[in-house]
């Protein structure tokens, strides 16, 4: 097995399609429900909020998508992304588990997101579409299409979660750089924003509701579109760049992994890491253990339920059917804000629905201790919600040594925390909490779920 630490692919190696796991899973997808009627919506019905383009993918059953050149080029800026054998780490936890991570922090934006940002602003304007209207929690999704924006000559507008508009003014200046605009959540730009605000004039937002005031923008004008930085089918299709790099880097390694994890908001970077193998594995390839690790504080595949949901807070999305904590639910505070989603990707609801994958939650200090731990033996500061991950395969390893058990562990390392320093001070500061979310409130969210015929 060769030493190195880290495992660069050639420009050339940059995949060429899209992996789309729709084509190699046991069941067929459960379709999306028109919020108004419940039936299955059609592209028609689409086509108001997403480019053409989108549509198709997001209901496509063929194995490969090829990426547009254009979007290759950009890709090329950072891609292939390296994939490192953590071995300082591994001797600092005295395991025999090979620990490798692919690490997603290297794009612009710092995290995974410009891979699908960039190829949904191109299809946008290849279209003739003029603006994007977009949600953005901890900033990551904003900050990668206000790029994404700015590369194809788009106004984007990005509705950002109150909470971390305030928390974190320098993801606000990054979307601002690029030329977008940023506008805090709920707003009274739009009638949702509004009729919470007049519920609730201090109101600190929700994604579910800056989602809410995007699609409400995007219905509105026709120059205008919405786009979404997780949980559709088509935002883990971009993804699985990922995944299929880090099977060419682990063959570099003459290695496979026996196991991935990844953190899981919406599902797009777990999606992303995770396709490519168990692609494999359904084709009748080699067996691999997948684990979904996700805050205990928005605990949506251990804790909520696989039914059809609404996507926001004003049912303006259509259904689709998810682990869900109901659309009305509202976490109690922690930092890793980009996993604060009620909802989960029906294609990752579906694979940990089947067995295919588990799922676990952590508390964010035990995160955090793990975060650092990494880094300190890494040099890498991973963002709050990779931490999610780094807890996992660090608890792995060390059981890996209890049992005196040499396993290939891989995990994603799906962006950098160079924009949440706030959130170590505190916790280095011992200020931070670990608040359980209020189980009569899960349990109310939970009574409200639309009922459906269909499913
Ligand atoms: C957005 C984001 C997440 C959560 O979204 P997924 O779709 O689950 O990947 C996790 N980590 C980072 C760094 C993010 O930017």
């Amino acid at each position: 097995m060769s030493d190195s630490v880290k495992y660069l692919l050639d420009e050339k190696d940059l995949p060429r399609f899209w992996y789309n796991i729709v084509a190699d899973l046991p069941n067929p997808p459960t379709p999306a429900l028109h919020p108004g009627t419940g039936l299955p919506i059609g592209p028609d019905d689409l086509a108001v909020l997403f480019p053409r383009a989108v549509i198709e993918q997001e209901v496509s059953t063929e194995r490969e998508i090829e990426i547009p050149g254009p979007v290759r080029d950009i890709y090329r800026q950072w891609r292939p992304s390296p994939l490192y054998r953590a071995r300082r780490l591994e001797k600092a936890l005295d395991t025999p588990a090979r620990i490798y991570y692919k690490y997603e922090g290297v794009s612009p934006a710092g995290s995974h997101k410009p891979n699908t940002a960039i190829p949904q602003a191109f299809y946008s304007r290849e279209e003739g579409v003029r603006r994007i209207a977009t949600e953005t929690g901890a900033g990551q999704w904003g900050s990668s299409l206000a790029l994404a924006g700015a590369f194809f000559g788009l106004d984007i507008e990005v509705f950002m979660v109150k909470v971390s508009f305030r928390q974190k003014p320098y993801r606000r200046a990054f979307m601002e750089s690029f030329g977008a605009t940023c506008i805090a959540s709920p707003s009274d730009l739009t009638a949702a924003g509004r009729a919470v605000l007049t519920d609730n004039p201090d109101s600190t937002g929700s994604l579910g509701i800056a989602i809410s005031e995007a699609v409400e923008r995007a219905v509105a004008r026709d120059d205008t579109k919405y786009a979404l930085g997780s949980v559709l089918n088509h935002v883990l299709l971009h993804q699985t760049v990922i995944g299929q790099e880090a099977m060419a880097q682990m063959e570099m390694a003459d290695d496979y992994p026996d196991m991935i994890i990844g953190c899981t908001g919406g599902g797009s970077n777990f999606g992303g890491i995770v396709f490519p193998f168990l692609g494999e594995k359904l084709r009748g390839g080699r067996d691999v253990e997948i684990i979904a690790v996700e805050p205990s504080n928005c605990p949506t595949l251990t804790k909520g339920a696989y039914a059809y949901d609404y996507g926001d807070t004003a049912h303006l999305t259509p259904l689709v059917k998810m682990h869900t904590l109901g659309s009305n639910f509202v976490p109690p505070g922690f930092h890793a804000g980009g996993l604060r989603y009620h909802g989960m990707a029906p294609l990752v609801s579906q694979v940990v629905a089947e067995g295919m994958a588990s799922a676990r939650s952590y508390h964010q200090n035990e995160c955090f201790e793990a975060g650092l731990q990494f880094a300190r033996a890494e040099g890498i500061i991973p963002a709050p919600e990779p931490n999610h991950a780094v807890r996992a395969a660090i608890d792995e390893a060390v059981a890996c040594r209890e049992r005196g058990e040499s396993r290939a562990i891989l995990f994603n390392l799906c962006g950098h925390g160079h924009f949440d320093m706030q959130a170590y001070t505190d916790y280095l500061e011992g200020r931070l909490h670990d608040q359980d979310y209020s189980e009569t409130e899960l349990a109310m969210a939970l009574s409200g779920l639309p009922s459906v015929e269909s499913c």
